[in-house]
């Protein structure tokens, strides 16, 4: 049953195969199994997964089903659940028991889904590997006693869907926490167009860059949970108008002589990625030409110039959200001599080596001396990038490049901070620039572990960013079923 896509477990549940108790029994037990190991759940939540799943099973009799009707899934640690522990993996929430719910996870409860409990992240999603996390760093599902990441930030929901924790989950995706974490488990993982989904509720990290998106083991089980996610949210001032529906599976966008033409991006090519990575990704490129994309060679100037620019704005942003974090009115409270005192001994203990670098940096770079060369500057250079892509999407439809480098490397690898930044290469550009970008398995490495590459569109054409990604799933054709990954 844990090997059953999103989409084949709905037909089940609708034709009376199996019940949502069932099904969310036996992801309950595997969390039991696994759970452990694989470090992928913060809090996990199996008396209201059965009291959901028990409704489930009752609407769907009374012929009332919702859309996602008795779907068992991940909520990544960054969204406020009602009554369920919200941390962020930060010392500074680890007993913070939202009041409310956050207008993602009440969408999904709207969708009939059911919640298996929260998933594992870096600390305010701050990270690549999710070590930054409070409560320890998630396992790779993928060659297990090799301890690799599962990536970041959204590692403990990519370690959930791999190992069969979760039939789906949610991530959110600032510089790539969605994207690249699901590169390098063999799922798909979306970063949708900027304010589709809506923030409200979801613990802040970049405000103008932050964005809620899914995280699945299929294209089309990715596109019904951004189905049931996005939508206007009067709540969120940056929210979109439109939202997105689809029901799977995804129509094709490519064969009976359909024209498509596929950019890659020509600065990119200068980049270092692994053997692997470039012959699948080359093989992609050919199949996508057989299936009869014409394939362009585009330009973004300032992409190169990306992680920089976004080194600067996230930081900058992020230190002005987590001022609010000062043990007054939640959160750690360590009490101090004064008030002021109390503000600098909450936050000292509070945060992680992680977060308190990202706020100096932040601080630093919008001090009175530094505002114009390295914040003015940066949103200079986002404003660049975001017009060569839009100009570049008049020459093609639809962009590819690679997910990442290379594949899941172990947790315990010495890498600096900056070259952990550097991970994110590939990812940071299309936050700049608020545009769709979906991670889709690629082909497996010569080490046996997936990867991934993207197909990224322009703002609102989530679609066809969708549409694409299923052909390069079905070319590339990797087994990812929990029971073959992990062997069990
Ligand atoms: N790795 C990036 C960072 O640490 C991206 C994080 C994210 O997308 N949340 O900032």
């Amino acid at each position: 049953m844990i090997d059953l896509t999103l989409t084949e477990a709905l037909h089940k549940l609708n034709s009376g195969k199996i019940s949502a108790v069932e099904l969310t029994r036996a992801y309950l037990d595997r969390i039991e199994r696994f759970g452990g190991d694989l470090n992928c759940y913060i809090t996990t939540t199996p008396e209201r997964a059965l009291a959901d799943a028990a409704a489930s099973d009752a609407r769907r009799a009374a012929g009332d089903a919702k859309f996602l009707d008795g779907a068992p899934i991940a909520m990544k640690d960054l969204f406020a659940t009602r009554g369920i522990r919200t941390t962020a993996a930060s010392r500074m929430l680890e007993n913070f028991i939202p009041e409310y719910e956050s207008t993602v996870s009440q969408k999904f409860i709207d969708a009939g889904t059911v919640l298996l409990g929260k998933a594992n992240l870096d600390e305010f999603a701050m990270g690549t590997f999710s070590k930054t996390s409070y409560f320890g760093a998630p396992i790779n599902p993928w060659q297990m006693e090799k301890r690799l990441t599962a990536g970041g930030s959204s590692g403990g929901s990519t370690s959930a869907v791999a190992g069969g924790l979760a039939i789906a989950a949610t991530g959110t995706d600032t510089g790539g926490s969605i994207r690249f974490p699901a590169a390098i488990t063999g799922l798909v993982g979306m970063k949708p167009t900027y304010g589709l989904c809506s923030r409200w509720g979801c613990v802040a990290f970049a405000s103008s860059l932050d964005t809620p998106g899914p995280i699945a083991r299929t294209v089309d089980d990715t596109a019904l949970m951004l189905s049931a996610m996005a939508g206007h949210d009067p709540k969120d001032s940056t929210s979109a108008t439109q939202g997105f529906t689809c029901n799977a599976p995804l129509e094709p966008i490519l064969g009976n002589g359909k024209k498509l033409r596929v950019g890659i991006i020509r600065e990119l090519g200068d980049v270092k990625i692994s053997n692997d990575m470039k012959t699948l990704f080359e093989k992609r490129i050919a199949d996508l030409k057989s299936m009869g994309a014409e394939i362009v060679e585009i330009s973004i100037p300032n992409i190169l110039d990306a992680l920089a620019a976004y080194y600067i704005i996230a930081p900058a942003e992020a230190s002005s959200n987590l001022a609010r974090y000062d043990g007054m009115r939640y959160g750690l409270r360590v009490e101090g001599a004064d008030i002021y005192d109390t503000f600098k001994k909450s936050r000292a203990a509070g945060f992680g080596d992680e977060v308190k670098r990202r706020m100096i940096i932040g601080t630093a770079v919008l001090s009175s001396e530094s505002y114009d060369v390295y914040f003015m500057q940066a949103a200079r250079v986002r404003r660049m990038i975001a017009d060569s892509f839009n100009t570049a999407f008049e020459q093609c439809d639809l962009i590819v490049c690679p997910s990442s480098a290379g594949t899941a490397m172990p947790l315990n690898t010495g890498l600096s901070p900056l070259e952990f930044y550097a991970l994110d290469l590939f990812t940071v550009a299309m936050n700049l620039a608020g545009i769709p970008a979906c991670s889709v398995p690629c082909g497996l490495a010569q080490n046996g572990l997936p990867l991934g590459m993207q197909v990224v569109g322009a703002r609102f054409d989530d679609m066809r960013v969708l549409q694409l990604a299923k052909h390069i799933e079905t070319a590339a054709n990797i087994d990812n079923r929990p029971t073959k990954i992990m062997g069990k």
